[in-house]
Formats: C-alpha cells, structure tokens, sequence
C-alpha cells in the first residue's frame, strides 16, 4: 500500500452508459480511452463483476492490451481442475505440483472468516502452499511459462523431492514431498500456459496469499472514491437537469474534476505539505459560512439518473 500513497489517488476516467449496457464493455472504452492519452497501464484491479463475465469482455481482452487482471475469486470459481501437464493440478486459479498436502488444498475463502486475527492465520495457510506453486516467468504471444517449485538449476529448492535428489539437499525445514522415486511427479520442470486457460481465475498473485492481498485491497481506493463521489448532495438523483448521456457526461465531468481537485488538495494538507500552485484556489473554508467538507452542488428535483462507470 506504500506505492499507492505516494501520489493523491484521483478518477482518472468515467464512462457514463445507458441503463443495462454491459459494465465491462464500459470500462474497456475508458481503459482504451486512457491508453490513447498515453496513459501507460500496467494492471486493473476489479471486483468480481468482472471476472465472472465473458472472459472476451474483461480478462482477455486485459491481456491483449497487456494489462493484468487482479481480481478476487467468487465460490464456483474456487476448487481444483487437473493441471495441463502431469503432475500438476489448477487450484483457485494456481498452478500447483500435486504433491501439495491435502489439508492445504481446499482452504476457506476469505469471505467465510471474520476478525484480523482469524484473516491472517488463514493468509499464512494461503502463503504456506505457495512453496509446491509454479511460478510465473515470461509472457510471450499471449502464453505464460511457469516454472515448478524444484528448479532444474539446482538452486535451493522450496520443496524436497525424492525424484529429485539434488533438491534433498536444500534445508531441512522446507516441505518434504511424498512423491515416490521413480514414479512420475509434478514438482520439476516447466509448463507453459495460454492466456485462454482458465483465464478469469488465473492472476500474477495467488488467491488469498498476503502478495495477494496487497494487490487486490489497492481496490479499497475505488471504493472510497465511489462513496466519496455520492457524498450527501453528489450524483443523487436529479442532481443534473439535462437529458441525454452526452449532457450528463459532461456535466458529471465537473463533478468529477472537483472531486479530484478535493482529493488532491486534502492530500497535501494531510501530509502538512505545501499544495502546489496549479492546485490552489480560494479556499471555501476561508468563507465564513461554508463548511469544512467538500460540499457538492446538489439539487433537489428528480429529473435524471446517472451513475459512474
Ligand atoms: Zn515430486
């Protein structure tokens, strides 16, 4: 979360759509929208909405663009699917050597425990399982080569197989497999998958682990902005009174520049530093009756409805 401070989180891009269009179609135009300015983007983390719609509408067309998808995973698509190579098995979304123990093959969800305390220790069974993990390496031509927990260049491995002698020589305290000699495993080698396998559970971090959820929780940000930007006053109901989605979107637009420029502005005096010139202006605290809070233009009457995508 350090990275994601460093800089006033703004709305970079709203799609206004009608009613009943598609939200991820929406969000692909503003994403194709940013790339056009020059935006570079490098990831998009969404909630479940997403990845559980046609994976040509979201997931893959992500990583056409060369965007990765982080995402959190509902319950039909949490379980186990036999892994492409031998050996192998698919598990939330991650690649697994099959000598993975049992009891850590059919972990909670997340969403079933409560409390910090009860969260991390099921985190640390997540982490744990991640040593019989096959870990992504290069993408190329929309494939990823994964490679499994005893590396075939001897260094130290994270597992302990028999079928791998070299591998019997790493710390004692790493997990020791139950992979007989001589009868085929999947604990070595590579594997390389395309993107259209299993492509709305398959993300760079695994389900659950603590990597995991430093990524997806970036998310909370989103939210935040959502509530912020339907503050009392803000985006109700009849708080534009213009028909049309282009009318809308454009006053919406304002809205949405305030809420940046508020955003940017709190930063700063939040952090005791000075706001920098481009983003001063005069101060509405400063006026005797205005309220601290930002405070957006709201109006009463019914007319329309609008929502941001
Ligand atoms: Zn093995």
């Amino acid at each position: 979360m350090e990275a994601v401070d460093e800089v006033p989180a703004v709305i970079a891009a709203a799609n206004l759509t009608s009613a009943g269009s598609h939200h991820a179609s929406a969000a692909l135009a503003a994403v194709d929208t940013l790339i056009e300015r020059g935006f570079t983007i490098c990831d998009i983390v969404a909630d479940r909405a997403y990845n559980m719609a046609k994976a040509d509408t979201w997931t893959l067309a992500l990583a056409e663009r060369a965007i990765d998808a982080v995402f959190d995973l509902a319950k039909r698509q949490r379980g186990t699917h036999p892994g492409k190579k031998t050996g192998t098995i698919l598990i939330d979304g991650t690649l697994f050597a099959d000598s993975l123990p049992k009891h850590l093959r059919h972990l909670p969800s997340h969403h079933e425990v409560t409390g910090s305390a009860e969260t991390l220790d099921l985190t640390n069974l997540y982490d744990k399982r991640m040593a019989f993990a096959y870990k992504p390496m290069q993408r190329n031509d929309g494939r990823t080569r994964y490679r499994g927990p005893i590396r075939a260049d001897r260094v130290n491995s994270r597992i302990r197989c028999a079928n791998y002698p070299y591998s019997l020589r790493a710390p004692q305290d790493r997990p020791t497999t139950t992979c007989t000699a001589g009868e085929p495993c999947g604990c070595g080698g590579t594997v390389t998958l395309e993107d259209n396998h299993f492509p709305n559970i398959r993300q760079r971090n695994a389900y659950g682990t603590t990597a995991w959820h430093k990524d997806y929780h970036r998310r909370n940000l989103v939210e935040t902005a959502n509530s912020q930007i339907r503050l009392p006053g803000a985006l109700r109901r009849g708080y534009t009174r213009v028909f049309g989605r282009i009318k809308n979107a454009l006053l919406i637009g304002f809205t949405i520049f305030a809420h940046n420029h508020h955003c940017i502005v709190n930063f700063y005096r939040a952090r005791s530093l000075p706001i920098p010139n481009q983003f001063t202006v005069i101060d509405p605290v400063a006026t005797e009756s205005a309220p601290a809070d930002i405070n957006l233009p709201s109006r009463n009457e019914p007319q329309g409805r609008a929502s941001p995508g």
